[in-house]
Formats: structure tokens, C-alpha cells, sequence
């Protein structure tokens, strides 16, 4: 788990600058188990940033459309620092502001726990998007006195503990992701109006109601796409947030990744 304070597309976590940043090769020790005092003390109040995958996953889970689950377990904070909407986990306003997800025994969704949890003790961050440069993230290390995993033995360098905490081929599904927050048209402070920080919020985290965009409106009759893809995005939720990427950049960005049919319907509201 996790305390992740990355905010702004390409920004750095605010509380980068006194941790000790690692590289894909450093050495840390780390153990979480049971038998440590600490044992789920880190899971209550406290600040976990969720990704796109983990809001999918997370409401699959917890047998939940993403609307329903984003209503019930998350909180979209909004600061004019912000330049995208970000996605937070609701802790309980009761007994001691406990994650919701926290049971007797640990983690009750731990198979699909989020992407900071797993990283915790790691942190990341991702430098301002600059021209011509495919922005590095930097790792960092949460060194938090009341967590006892750092006082243990196992060695782990960063990219061992990324492989062993599943992260690697969970970012390769929102590479996607990754490549809008960081997009060259935020260099410069460019800022996305309402309508387009809307459009982001949909098709990223609320995928059930992306689905009914793209299935319950005159969608797929405006653009050229192959049925295989089609078919995938109606039978797979992650190959539809992966369209739901590529999208985006063509809604947000312009990008020409999105060919319109020659004979496509005029657009309205809600099409
Ligand atoms: S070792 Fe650290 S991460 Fe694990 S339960 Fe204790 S405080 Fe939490
Ligand atoms: S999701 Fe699981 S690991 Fe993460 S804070 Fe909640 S209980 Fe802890």
C-alpha cells in the first residue's frame, strides 16, 4: 500500500524531493507479512491514487459496474493544480478511516489490489511531458517509521519488485494511460476544459458507461474499425479500455489514429 501524491499528468509527487530515489537496479530490503506488528496498519487513511485497470478490476471484484463503484469507493478530488482528473480510494468515514477493502485475515481483494499497493514501499513518478523526450519515470522509496517491512532481510531491486508485485504486466495494459498524462499537448500548462476532462474521466474509469457510448449510440457507424476489434471490445473489458485510450487521443489530442467513415451519421448530443 501506498501514499501516492503523483497528481498532475507528467507531474512529480509532491513529496519526491526528501526520498531516496532508486534506479531500476538499486538495492532495498522489504518484507510484509502476518507476523509483523504492523500488519495492515498502512491501510487506513491514507491516500491511493487508483489507475484506470484498477478501477475495472476492483469493480469486477466487488461484483460492480464501474459507475456503481465509483460512486460507492471513490472520491475525484479537484484542485486547480490538477490538470486531469484523478481517482481516489473513499476510505471509511468510521473506525479509524479504514480502507474499505481491509477484513480480519488482511486485504479482502488482494488478488486485485491497486497498482500503489502493490508498490508500496516504491513510489513513482513521471517528469513533465518536454518535446521530443519520452519521459523516465523515477522511482522512489517510501522509508515510513511505522511500517517494520523495510527492518527485514528479503533484497529486492526495483524491477524485481515490480515483476514480483505483477506491475509490469499490469502497465503494459495502460500503456495507453501512461502515454496521455504524459502527452506533449500539455507542454506549457495547457489545460482541458470541462467537456474534455469529462470525456477522460468516462472513458478511462467508468467503462460501463464508455461501453454504452460506444455499443448504444451511432459510434460504431462514424468510424472504420475491424470486427475482430469490434468483437474483442464487446467481449473484453481490458480491450475495451484499451480502445478507450486510443480514443482518446483522437478526442482529446487529434490525434489521426481514428479514420471517420466516408458515410457516417451527423453528430448530436449523446452520439
Ligand atoms: S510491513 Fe509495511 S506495508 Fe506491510 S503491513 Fe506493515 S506497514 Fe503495511
Ligand atoms: S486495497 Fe488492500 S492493500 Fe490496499 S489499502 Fe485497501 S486493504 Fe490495504
Amino acid at each position: 500500500m501506498s501514499d501516492p501524491k503523483t497528481n498532475e499528468p507528467g507531474g512529480l509527487p509532491y513529496a519526491l524531493g526528501d526520498k531516496r530515489k532508486l534506479t531500476g537496479d538499486e538495492k532495498f530490503c522489504f518484507g510484509c507479512h502476518k507476523d509483523l506488528a504492523c500488519f495492515t496498519k498502512c491501510c487506513a487513511d491514507v491516500n491511493i491514487l487508483l489507475t484506470p485497470l484498477d478501477v475495472l478490476r476492483l469493480s469486477r471484484k466487488t461484483n460492480m459496474t464501474t459507475t456503481d463503484f465509483l460512486n460507492q469507493h471513490t472520491l475525484t478530488p479537484m484542485t486547480k493544480e490538477l490538470k486531469l482528473p484523478v481517482v481516489v480510494l473513499k476510505m471509511r468515514s468510521e473506525d479509524d478511516k479504514k480502507c474499505p477493502f481491509l477484513g480480519e485475515q488482511g486485504c479482502s481483494v488482494y488478488d486485485e489490489r491497486p497498482w500503489s499497493c502493490r508498490m508500496y514501499p516504491l513510489g513513482m513518478g513521471l517528469p513533465p511531458a518536454r518535446a521530443g523526450e519520452e519521459p523516465k519515470p523515477i522511482y522512489f522509496l517510501f522509508e515510513d517509521d511505522f511500517c517494520e517491512g523495510t527492518k527485514e532481510s528479503n533484497e529486492w531491486t526495483v524491477d524485481s519488485w515490480r515483476k514480483n508485485q505483477s506491475v509490469v504486466e499490469r502497465e503494459k495494459i495502460e500503456a495507453g494511460h501512461a502515454g496521455i498524462v504524459t502527452h506533449p499537448w500539455f507542454i506549457g500548462g495547457r489545460q482541458f476544459d470541462l467537456k474534455r476532462m469529462d470525456m477522460y474521466y468516462t472513458a478511462c474509469y467508468d467503462l460501463d458507461a464508455f461501453r454504452r457510448f460506444v455499443f448504444d449510440t451511432t459510434f460504431l457507424k462514424r468510424f472504420e474499425l475491424e470486427d475482430d476489434l469490434v468483437e474483442q471490445m464487446r467481449t473484453n473489458d481490458e480491450a475495451l479500455l484499451q480502445f478507450a485510450f486510443r480514443w482518446l487521443r483522437f478526442a482529446l489530442f487529434g490525434e489521426p489514429i481514428m479514420t471517420v467513415r466516408e458515410d457516417a451519421p451527423a453528430t448530436g448530443r449523446n452520439q
